[in-house]
Formats: structure tokens, sequence, C-alpha cells
């Protein structure tokens, strides 16, 4: 579509019904009673009303009411618990948290935070993340100097409770985040530690992307008749969903722009919606497909209504042929020749990606339904298959050579469109002229390659690695690659009650190495020997030596021989 002569006009049955910014009306975040400061905030990032989980769960959580929440990533989940924590928080003398996050991963830590501190700009809040791996200096720093709330892994968070360089006495709220996640990796009893550390009338919300019995358990346990949130799981009436071939890519989020302007080169959609999270990725992603050569309109609640018409205009008149936009700014639109619904992220409600693509596959015609999902929000994609019944499966992202075939292609049929046209004699002047020199197919080849390169032709691409398949941690383990690896020795073993997961969580939670790449482990009435890459072996080292597992701290060191 998009380049060249051929692309097709977009019949002009369009509704758009967006008078009010949603942020600051009842239907959006105002409604759920969030403080000014936290409302400015969230429209400068471009949220424009709550995902189904955080209209759930903020009213209960102001309240003080503790919650139960099944949320993977992808649902807003951090907002949820994030916006309550803040709105709650007193300037205050005291220098010791008042809410603390539990995550299972150093990288969930430090996103996690950084949610934190974006939401809570305005209230100059002072967030901490906590965990191992990092310079413990500078945590101690920021300790002594006073945090409002503090975000960390279970082992360098009981680390701290241990050195008396953590209080959590004024602690009021405690977020277990994907604690299925941190029982996984062994850190049951590291949890439990630290919620013995925080006041009994604490509020304590857990939320989980499974809810096996252990985590019900440990709600039993801890939570006082927590309110429960669950995505609502209706089912889909056989004949309700549209038969649209769906497909989705799994990409890491630095590509996801690349991979979506090569996605949209290979399926050429004659009419597209582009669906975004924020008013921002709106922007970024409208600039990125008009950088592409494609003619693409941003359409988002923060725009005026005169420019939302304006964009309308354009799509009436065919000199625009995709949209990019948010739930909000698409509701009600609706365009009879859409052919493809692309979701530049996973939905963050199943609902809602049956809703996103219902608007193709009408009347017998045959839609696409395309979805990006970077790697944590696989989770998600299963979510959207249970509710529809149907499969969605993951596609292989085009190569370089899948677009040069394909680029070629067009060409191809532009000029084949071209050769049905009735005045192309008034060429033949320059063709009889150069044929003096040339033969008449290296004419024409040259003829083509001038219309390659003006449509488009061969750009430079981008590499587009493809992630690492997300794989559960086991207590089984294989070596994960046949690249090097080093045998540490951990001088705990079975009888201090080491388990494999007690290991693998504590060098994932500490190290930050992903515990998919801990290798063999074999443990030992008194030691352990696990495989690591050998270019995190110092890494780990450092990291496990400074670490408390099951209440001890191991010598940790290479394998020596002979052992
Ligand atoms: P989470 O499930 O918490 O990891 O959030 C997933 C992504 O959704 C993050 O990039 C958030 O910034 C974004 N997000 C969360 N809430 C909203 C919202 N109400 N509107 C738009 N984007 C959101």
């Amino acid at each position: 579509m998009a380049r060249g002569p051929h692309s097709r006009k977009i019949p002009a049955r369009i509704l758009v019904v967006m008078d009010e910014d949603l942020v600051e009306s009842e239907a959006g975040f105002a409604g759920l009673g969030l403080r000014p400061e936290l409302l400015r905030a969230l429209v400068s990032l471009g949220y424009e009303e709550p995902t189904p989980i955080q209209r759930e769960s903020i009213p209960p959580l102001l309240s003080g009411h503790d919650l139960v929440g099944q949320a993977a990533t992808g649902t807003g989940k951090t907002a949820a618990f994030a916006l309550p924590i803040l709105q709650s928080l007193t300037g205050g003398s005291g220098n010791d948290p008042q809410a603390l996050a539990l995550v299972p991963t150093r990288e969930l830590a430090e996103q996690v935070s950084q949610a934190v501190h974006r939401y809570g700009r305005d209230l100059n809040v002072r967030v901490l993340p906590v965990y191992g791996g990092q310079p413990i200096g500078r945590q101690l720093q920021a300790l002594s100097r006073g945090v409002q709330v503090v975000v960390g892994t279970p082992g360098r968070v009981l680390d701290h409770i241990n050195r008396g360089t953590l209080h959590l006495g004024d602690v009021r709220t405690v977020v277990l985040d994907e604690a299925d996640e941190m029982l996984d990796m062994g850190f049951a009893e590291d949890i439990e530690a630290i919620l013995a550390e925080t006041p009994a009338e604490r509020q304590t919300v857990l939320f989980s992307a499974t809810m096996p019995p252990r985590i019900d358990a440990i709600a039993r346990r801890h939570l006082r008749e927590p309110v429960r949130i669950r995505m609502a799981r209706e089912d889909v009436a056989p004949g309700e969903m549209p038969l649209v071939r769906q497909s989705a890519y799994i990409v890491g989020r630095p590509y996801k722009a690349a991979a979506l302007g090569r996605i949209l080169d290979v399926e050429a959609p004659t009419a597209a919606i582009v669906f975004c999270r924020t008013r921002e990725e709106v922007d970024s992603v409208t600039e990125a497909l008009n950088g592409r050569g494609y003619r693409a309109e941003a359409l988002h609640g923060g725009m005026s209504q005169d420019q939302r018409d304006r964009v309308m205009g354009r799509l009436r008149g065919g000199s625009t042929e995709l949209l990019v936009a948010t739930d909000v700014a698409a509701r009600g639109l609706d365009v009879e020749q859409l052919t493809h619904v692309i979701n530049f992220n996973v939905p963050s409600a199943p609902e809602a990606y049956v809703h996103r693509i219902g608007r193709v596959g009408r009347a017998g015609r045959e839609g696409v339904a395309i979805t990006l999902a970077e790697p944590r929000e696989q989770r998600m994609l299963k979510a959207i298959e249970r509710l529809t019944g149907r499969r969605i499966p993951v596609e292989r992202l085009p190569t370089v050579t899948d677009l040069r075939a394909r680029r070629l292609e067009l060409t191809r049929s532009t000029l084949q469109g071209a050769l049905e046209d009735d005045d192309l004699d008034r060429f033949r002047v320059v063709i009889d002229s150069l044929t003096d020199d040339a033969d008449i197919e290296t004419v024409a080849l040259a003829a083509v390659k001038l219309l390659h390169e003006a449509a488009g032709g061969d750009v430079d691409e981008q590499e587009i690695p493809t992630p690492a398949p997300q794989r559960r941690d086991k207590e089984t383990r294989q070596r994960p690659t046949d690249s090097g690896v080093t045998r540490l020795f951990v001088g705990l073993g079975r009888r201090a009650g080491l388990r494999p997961q007690d290991l693998v969580g504590a060098i994932a939670g500490e190290s930050g190495l992903p515990a998919r790449d801990v290798g063999a482990i074999q443990i030992t009435d008194r030691f352990s020997l696990v495989e690591v890459p050998d270019s995190a072996a110092d890494r780990v080292i450092k990291a496990l030596s400074r670490a408390t597992i099951r209440g001890r701290r191991p010598t940790v060191r290479r394998e020596r021989h002979g052992r």
C-alpha cells in the first residue's frame, strides 16, 4: 500500500466521539478519586483511561483494603498498586519507608521503582530500588537519607534488615508483585521473614499472574479479608469471534517500531489501524511510520476536536492510509474497509483484544489481526487465547531477504499496472534513442531500478534480534547452552535445607543473571555445585558471597579441581 500510485481510498463512514479528556472526566482516573498531582502525572504520560485492573483495584486500595489480584505483566498492574501507595504517602518527618514492594528480579525492581518515580513526580516521592549486584554503598546512603517507598528483591531486602539498615516499622503498605515468580525462585521464606518485620496492621497487596494453591495459602496467612480481583473470563460465544487471521510477533522493546515497519511492508494492508497504549506512543509510532514512507496519522484523546476532524477528513479523502490510535480515541470509529488491526502492545485486557479485532473481518471480508508482544507479555497472549478459544500463532519476523523480495514484488506489480496505461507511446522516443547504444533489456532494467529506488526500494534495515524464549524454571535443570560454563562451589547443602530453587532464586535475585541461564545444579549433604556461564561467574560469586541463603551466608568460589 503506502508507496506508489495504488493506494486505495477509504470510504467515509467514520465516527469519532471524543469530546472530553477522559483522564479528567469521571470515566477516567479522576473518577477513581486520585489526587490532582497524580492526575497531572498521568496526563503527562499520555494515559487516557484506567486499564480494567486499575479500575477494579484502585478504589478498594485507596480505602485501605487488602487485595489479591490476578494479573500478568502488560495489564497495568504496576500503576494499580503504585497510585494508591502514592496517594497515601505523607510528607512526614520519619525517614523510614512507608511502603515496600517485593519483586522477583532486579529488572522488575528498576522498572517498578521508575514507574513509582514517574507517577509520583509532582509529589517529589523518594523511592529506592534495592537489589543484589548493585553496590550496597549507594543503597545505604539513600536509606540513611530517608526514602518513602522501597522496591526490592526479597534477598537484598532481608540483607538490609539483618544489617539493621532497613527498618520496616513505619510501613503501611506491602506489595508482593509477581508472587508466583517469587515463590518459583525460592523466596518463600525470605518473604515470610520480611513480612514479620512489618506492622501487623499494614495493608497487604498481592499480584500474581497465576493463582496456584501456594499463593492462596500465602494470601490466607498474610492478608486480611482481601478483595479479590481477576480479569473477567467471560467466554466468547463461538459465532462472536470475527473470522480474522491472527498472529503475533515477539519483539524486544527497542526493536518494536522497526518490527512494525517490516510487518507493514510485507502485509501491505489497504487500511490499517495501529493501537498504542499512550499518546506519546501514538506520536512516536506515527513519526516512525512516516519516516518509513507511510502516510500515517495520529489520533489520540489529547488532540482537539478540530485536529481530529482534520485527520478524519484526510482518511475520508484517502490521503491517509494508517491510523495510529489509543483505544479511547478509536472508540466508535468505524472504517468499513479496514483490513488490518495491529496491536503495538498486547492489550491490557483480553476483552479489549476481542473488541479491537472486531473492527476487521466484518461481513465475511478477510481481516487480519497482528499483535506485537514483548517477551514478558507472552502470558497475556495465552490469556487471550483462553478467552477466545483460538490459537494465536507466533510468527517469525520478516527477514531483510523477505523484505527485499516483497519490495521487488511491489515494483513488479506497479509496473504491471503501468503496462495497461494507454499513454505509453510518448516515451517511445526515449527508448528509441537509448537503444542505439544499449540493448532494450538493459534499458528496461535501468528503468525498473529507478522506479524501485524512487518507491523506497532497498533501505538499510537494522538487525532485529530474536528474543530467547521465556521458560519457567523447574527443579530439574539442564545446561543452558553449550558455551563455556563455570562450576561454582557453594558451601551450603541438603543439611542446611537447600533446594535447587533456593540457589536459582538467590543467583537471579542477587546477581541479576536470568534464571534460565543458571545451569546444572548438584546438591550434596554439605555443599552444592552450580553451573553458570563463564562470563557471569565473577559477578555471581560476588553477589552470592554477600547474600543470605536460607538464613546463612555461604562460602562461594570456583570449584577446585579434584572435587
Ligand atoms: P504493567 O502491566 O504494569 O507492566 O504495565 C504495562 C505498560 O502499560 C507499561 O508500559 C505502562 O506504562 C502502561 N500503562 C499502565 N497503565 C496504563 C494506562 N492506564 N494507559 C496507558 N498505558 C498504561
